[in-house]
């Protein structure tokens, strides 16, 4: 089973991808488009034409009234994709409707309703413990027991393409010289800094949109994963390091994070991912039962980074010690409810080599080793991509979509 439509054959957007972005083109509003190949189906008048019942879902500018509609829906609307993109006889129907990528724009495809950021790489966790604690653990008590996480800032997520500019804020007050004589300590000597961060940063992450919501007080089963997850997109969680190493205790990430996070056009079916499901690389010790998963937990995808288009690094998502399942378990155990448009993200990915890591604070490790062509963190003008591939059901790999970003002067 493969797609008529030309080039899509044996691509890394074959039929067994089949991803969902918010486009427009010409002077029409946006609306739900699905990638095949290099050609974007405008799937808004196949469906009315056809008397899909829910065809008016992909006539809006969001792709929250399609996968408010739940598990059952979306699995029929792809079955139903399918049939157009791979049936000769729907050809002359269909064809018409498609249009190549480069004559379209590309949305936010989902308006983000809350957002929460994860922490679920061991090898990130411990990289990050040692360089920003080196005379402590670094790995914190509760780690291995919950996927920790924090809530981000929803209103600043924005689409693959988005120049972020160089944010300015506060930075830890300088240490001051030793004067002659004096034993004096240097906790609270000093005013803080202030200016453009100096430690502009990435981090490698995979995102995870909730379609179906929940009721106050419900909690969702590992098992339920699926039932509540419409699908998955590249996220940059672009991050000031001076700006958080000040601000981050005693309550975790604030302005160091929320002046922006990057997130692809196109978001990837969960559907999609079934050939890519992986055991686990193993927890220990055992979680609490709430956290208890079926095997196979995890996915293989592999990321790359790329930094002014050279690739700098290859995170593994397939290394990451929580799995989403149980990401989203720990996200509602509390009866905290989902919302259509929540969007929930792993965590820098980064996996046990040192060419595998996810962030450029462990690529340069505090800055103080540089890598590739001495790099340390961003400068204004660098370009950074993030780009992913599975497998895919039909044998080869998908393509995830990529998230890419330029950065411009505070
Ligand atoms: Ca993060």
């Amino acid at each position: 089973m493969t797609s008529w439509v030309d080039g899509a054959s044996g691509s890394a957007y074959d039929v067994d991808n089949l991803p969902y972005a918010v486009f427009s083109a010409d002077d029409d509003r946006p609306r739900v488009g699905v990638r095949i190949g290099d050609q974007v189906l405008d799937v808004t008048p196949v469906a009315a034409g056809e008397m899909l019942d829910v065809h008016e879902a992909f006539a809006r500018d969001s792709l929250n009234p399609l996968m408010a509609l739940g598990p059952t829906v979306w699995r029929s609307v792809r079955t139903w994709l399918t049939g157009l993109l791979t049936d000769e006889h729907e050809r002359d129907v269909v064809e018409p409707h498609l249009r190549p990528l480069d004559d379209v724009t590309l949305h936010l495809p989902f308006t983000v309703a809350d957002y929460v950021d994860f922490y679920c790489s061991i090898q990130h966790a411990t990289n990050v413990g040692r360089i920003f604690r080196p005379d402590g653990e670094a790995l914190l008590p509760n780690w291995r027991h919950l996927p920790v996480g924090y809530h981000g800032r929803a209103g600043t997520v924005v689409v693959s393409g988005t120049p972020i500019r160089r944010p300015s804020g506060q930075g830890r007050p300088p240490v001051p010289e030793p004067v002659e004589g004096s034993t004096g300590s240097t906790t609270g000597a000093g005013r803080p800094t202030f200016g453009p961060t100096r430690r502009l940063d990435i981090e490698t992450e995979l995102g995870f949109v909730v379609g179906a919501p929940t009721q106050l007080g419900e909690s969702v089963p590992t098992s339920g994963f699926a039932d509540h997850v419409f699908g998955v997109l590249p996220l940059n969680d672009w991050s000031a390091r001076d700006i958080q190493a000040w601000e981050y205790v005693p309550l975790g990430p604030f302005l160091g994070k929320s002046f922006a996070t990057s997130v692809s056009a196109w978001v990837t079916p969960l559907a999609a991912l079934e050939a890519a499901r992986v055991p686990l690389p193993g927890q220990d010790p055992e979680p609490l039962d709430y956290l208890q998963v079926a095997e196979p937990a995890g996915y293989d995808i592999a990321f790359e980074v790329l930094l002014n288009g050279e690739v700098v690094s290859r995170p593994p998502f397939s290394a990451l010690y929580w799995s989403p399942a149980q990401m989203l378990a720990h996200l509602t155990i509390n009866g905290a409810s989902l919302r259509t448009g929540d969007l929930f993200a792993s965590g820098t990915i980064s996996g046990d080599e040192r060419d595998q890591r996810g962030s450029f604070l462990e690529l340069s490790w505090g800055g103080q080793e540089p890598f590739g062509e001495g790099r340390t963190f961003l400068v204004d003008g660098d370009e950074v991509t993030l780009r992913a591939t599975a497998p895919g059901a039909l044998g080869g790999r998908i393509a995830l979509g990529e998230v890419t970003g330029v950065i411009t002067p505070a």
